[in-house]
């Protein structure tokens, strides 16, 4: 499919005392396709939420580049900006956080709406508001009430619509089923995908666990400290993953289903995430991977296609393995 989304080679450091940086994204490239959801999944303090937020640009990338619909979105001018502001929204993990206690649902909602002028009247305004709430499935009628009157559920879908007002084309939804119940986390994962049928949206979904971006997911990444280990179409990823921090993810995932033949092994992962200020050397995974080898301290392995459409980097599935 045409690609709506390229992220390139994007580095995103931050400056923590003394010249030392926080390497939080170091050097990940995947690109979306238009239409699809890509879910990228890591612990937190991967660095996923810092991609998303350097794509829509609350940050300026270190290096490298993000490209959207072909566009360079660090170059672009005051008019290609403000178009930009329009066509990619984000969701939030907390819709309480990110939403204003002091105005109402309908302020709320309306807000990019007048940002970017796109309502005349006082009534049109209300209207468009109204027809947005049921499309989330809330009662229109609420219109004049707080944040703090709707339950985390609702809350999100407040958060929804106030992304959906001005018809985006682009949704960065940073882990926003990640606050609520199990109960409802399914309610929010189904409306989104009926909107994303219905007008035709590209999602970037972030979550800090492989089991929320099952049902949701075309292509899944992995992330660690910084890195993208994994990517592949998300039935091969669950299916047949490469890369033994996947592995080991995956491993936690109760499967359902008891005729499944392949039965996985619960693999523990043994220490914690080295810090990103100083990562290890190669393999920045070595420390905790179960397969670690000589070469995995001294160097990086390579992001490699090694099936069609599925990419990793391990050492594993070198052709010509130097240990
Ligand atoms: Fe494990 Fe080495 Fe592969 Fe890293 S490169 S995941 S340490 S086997
Ligand atoms: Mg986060």
């Amino acid at each position: 499919g045409e690609r709506i989304l390229e992220v390139q080679k994007v580095k995103k450091y931050f400056r923590v005392g003394r010249g030392e940086n926080l390497r939080a994204v170091d050097n990940v490239s995947f690109h979306v396709h238009k239409g699809e959801t890509f879910g990228l999944v890591g612990e937190s303090g991967c660095g996923k939420s810092t991609i998303g937020r350097t794509i829509i640009r609350l940050y300026d990338a270190t290096a490298g580049k993000v490209l959207f619909k072909g566009r360079d979105v660090h170059g672009q001018n005051r008019q290609q900006m403000q178009q930009f502001r329009r066509e990619v929204q984000m969701i939030f993990q907390d819709p309480y956080a990110s939403l204003n206690p002091r105005m109402t649902v309908e302020d709320i909602v309306a807000e990019g709406l007048d940002i970017h002028r796109l309502v005349g009247s006082k009534s049109e305004r209300r209207k468009r508001v109204q027809e947005l709430l049921e499309i989330v499935g809330l009662n229109p009628e609420h219109l004049s009430r707080y944040p703090h009157e709707f339950s985390g559920g609702q809350r999100q879908r407040i958060g929804i619509a106030r992304a959906l007002a001005v018809e985006p084309e682009f949704i960065i939804a940073d882990e926003p089923i990640s606050a609520l119940d199990v109960s409802i986390q399914a309610q929010v994962i189904n409306l989104m995908r009926r909107l994303q049928r219905e007008k035709g949206l590209t999602y970037l979904f972030i979550a800090h666990d492989l089991s929320m971006v099952k049902h949701i997911s075309d292509r899944v990444g992995v992330m660690y400290l910084g890195h993208l280990v994994e990517v592949a179409e998300s039935e091969v990823l669950y299916a047949d993953p490469l890369h033994p921090y996947t592995r080991a993810l995956l491993s936690a995932i109760p499967i359902p289903d008891p005729h499944v033949e392949k039965k996985r092994e619960r693999i523990i992962l043994e220490g914690d995430v080295p810090s990103p200020i100083t990562p290890p050397s190669g393999c920045r995974f070595r420390t905790r991977c179960p397969h670690a080898m000589t070469i995995c301290a001294e160097a990086a392995p390579e992001w490699k296609e090694i099936k069609p459409n599925h990419w990793t980097a391990c050492h594993l599935y070198n052709d010509s393995p130097s240990s």
